[in-house]
């Protein structure tokens, strides 16, 4: 498996075309608890970054980088500029190639740079319970000595159950907490958006 820039070019697009498909069902988890945008928001951001011509030696680091600022800028919502950071910082921590003990470090550092702007633990019901427990089990598999794409996929299975698991919670952050004690029962679309695109990664490795 490549690592390099072929396989997040792959990812990439692959990104923009799960968005499509999922638009519509985002949408309609986000008009559950919110404005029912966050599906438009996503497909038209990966749509931007995947239009941006990347040359094929540019490091992956540096794709990563402009990635997150397309996203930054395209997404919009609240949701644009924490999506944004999360590639920005993976980014910085990508290292070619890239190991499973690698992929962990740098979603984590991708977690932390999301928590310091957004606020949210682990339990807010947010895009950030998709992206703790998906790191939580990539990281146990990447500890018991599995392969990079063996990481990528118990953290896509982390991920999705994480996403899940925040029906069972009351939103504390974003428009979704306004809705209190009647957030119970929803999915967070931010946490779906999270497993979608770990879900994504782990396609260009086989
Ligand atoms: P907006 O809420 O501005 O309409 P979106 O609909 O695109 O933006 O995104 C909503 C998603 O953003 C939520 O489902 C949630 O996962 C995420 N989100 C919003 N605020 C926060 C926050 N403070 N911390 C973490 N995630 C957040
Ligand atoms: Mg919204």
């Amino acid at each position: 498996m490549s690592s390099g820039i072929d396989a997040v070019i792959r990812w990439l697009g692959d990104c923009e075309q799960v968005f499509a498909q999922h638009s519509a069902e985002l949408n309609e988890l986000d008009r559950q608890i919110g404005d029912g945008d966050h599906g438009s928001n996503m497909h038209r951001g990966f749509a931007a970054a995947n239009a941006m011509a990347f040359n094929d030696n540019i490091p992956p680091s540096d794709a990563f980088r402009r990635i997150g600022m397309a996203l930054v800028s395209s997404v919009g919502g609240a949701s644009g500029p924490l999506f944004g950071t999360l590639f920005l910082r993976i980014g910085q921590y990508w290292r070619e190639p890239l190991t499973a003990e690698d992929f962990v470090q740098a979603v984590q550092a991708g977690i932390d740079g999301v928590v310091a702007r957004g606020k949210a633990r682990p339990g807010d019901a947010t895009m950030v319970d998709a992206l703790a427990e998906g790191a939580a089990a990539a990281e146990q598999a990447a500890r018991g000595g599995a392969s990079l794409r063996d990481a990528l996929t118990a953290g896509a299975v982390g991920a999705r159950r994480g996403a899940e698991a925040t029906a069972d919670m009351v939103a504390r952050r974003g428009r979704a907490s306004q809705f209190g004690e009647k957030s119970l029962g929803h999915v967070d679309p931010g946490a779906v958006s999270v497993a979608l695109i770990i879900e994504s990664a782990v396609r260009p490795l086989s």
